[in-house]
């Protein structure tokens, strides 16, 4: 029998949304100007948002801009380093200004590197904590206040990885702070909907992409052949994770939320009958015996 994993989606430009759904809508995309915010960001843009680019380095920001403004879409940034409450609330002042309060706030940014656990400084910790999970806290917390003032509704989509649930090998800070980001979308799920708040959890699985740290780049490329390490027999296409999104935040998805989706072909639920060899952390990332 052939194995020929998940078929390829629809091409790049395709949506499954009516066009349009987004028409006089702003989304705010923290992280938006690479990788999968871009992606995410590009998803919106094409189904007509406005879209308002938050994060800290100018060239991001000009790169999320350029990918919006070639699809004719309107958009705006501001650097914003979202540990900070006050950046956060200008970020948000400077989208009110510039398109409107948004309708949709996409907590994409992250910050992540592997390390054995052992090796890990108190610094690497807190930061990669602070950015991915209070920072997501602070962005949704922004959001839902100017809703409540308002009174309008919105939706959240935080976006998530796997080892929320199963733990994270080489990078003990992240999947903590994932894990806490999933636990706060169901927390905040509750809370806000009587108010006419969604939120929801995406949840990516390999998305390789050229904007990835050096540090993820070179641990990826142990693991040699991506594709046949997938059940999918291929990585994630980013198109596949803005279609996730923007049916997450949309009208047709109005009565989901406290979900987490989980977009990766079924890797995070892989279990082998034989397990191979348990290789530790140290050994995968090429590092020496332990000196600390
Ligand atoms: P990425 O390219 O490294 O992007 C991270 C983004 O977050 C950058 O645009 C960065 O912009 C922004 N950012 C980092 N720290 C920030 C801060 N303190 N304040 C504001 N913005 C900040 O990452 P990615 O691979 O696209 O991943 C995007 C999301 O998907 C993350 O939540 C990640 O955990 C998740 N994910 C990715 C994969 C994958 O395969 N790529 C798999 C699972 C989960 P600045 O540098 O300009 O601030």
């Amino acid at each position: 029998m052939r194995t020929t994993g998940l078929p390829e989606p629809p091409p790049l430009g395709a949506h499954a949304l009516p066009a349009g759904t987004y028409e006089g809508s702003t989304v705010f995309v923290t992280g938006g100007g690479t990788g999968l915010g871009r992606a995410i960001a590009v998803e919106f843009a094409r189904l007509g948002a406005a879209v308002f680019v938050a994060s800290r380095k100018a060239e991001h920001l000009a790169a999320g801009e350029e990918a919006i403004r070639a699809l004719g879409a309107r958009v705006a940034s501001a650097p914003c380093d979202i540990r900070d409450p006050e950046q956060v609330a200008a970020a948000f002042d400077a989208c009110e200004r510039e398109l409107a309060l948004p309708d949709v706030l996409v907590n994409n940014a992250a910050a992540n590197f592997p390390v054995p656990a052992e090796d890990m400084s108190p610094n690497a910790w807190r930061t990669v904590v602070d950015i991915t999970l209070n920072g997501t806290f602070f962005c949704a917390r922004e959001f839902a206040r100017r809703h409540l003032r308002a009174g309008t509704p919105g939706s959240i989509v935080n976006v998530g990885a796997s080892y929320a649930w199963t733990g994270g090998p080489g990078f003990a800070h992240s999947a903590a702070a994932k894990a806490g980001v999933k636990n706060m979308v169901e927390t905040l799920a509750v809370e806000w909907a009587p108010y006419g708040i969604q939120v929801n959890g995406l949840v990516p699985g390999l998305f390789p992409h050229d904007d990835m740290t050096e540090d993820i780049k070179g641990n990826l490329a142990r693991t040699s052949d991506k594709d046949v390490c997938q059940p999918a027999l291929r990585v994630g296409r980013l198109r596949e994770l803005g279609w996730a999104a923007t049916f997450l935040a949309s009208p047709y998805a109005r009565f989901v939320s406290g979900h987490t989706l989980v977009v990766d072909g079924a890797n995070w639920q892989r279990r082998t009958l034989t397990n191979p060899p348990v290789v530790t952390v140290r050994e995968q990332m090429g590092r020496g015996p332990f000196e600390g």
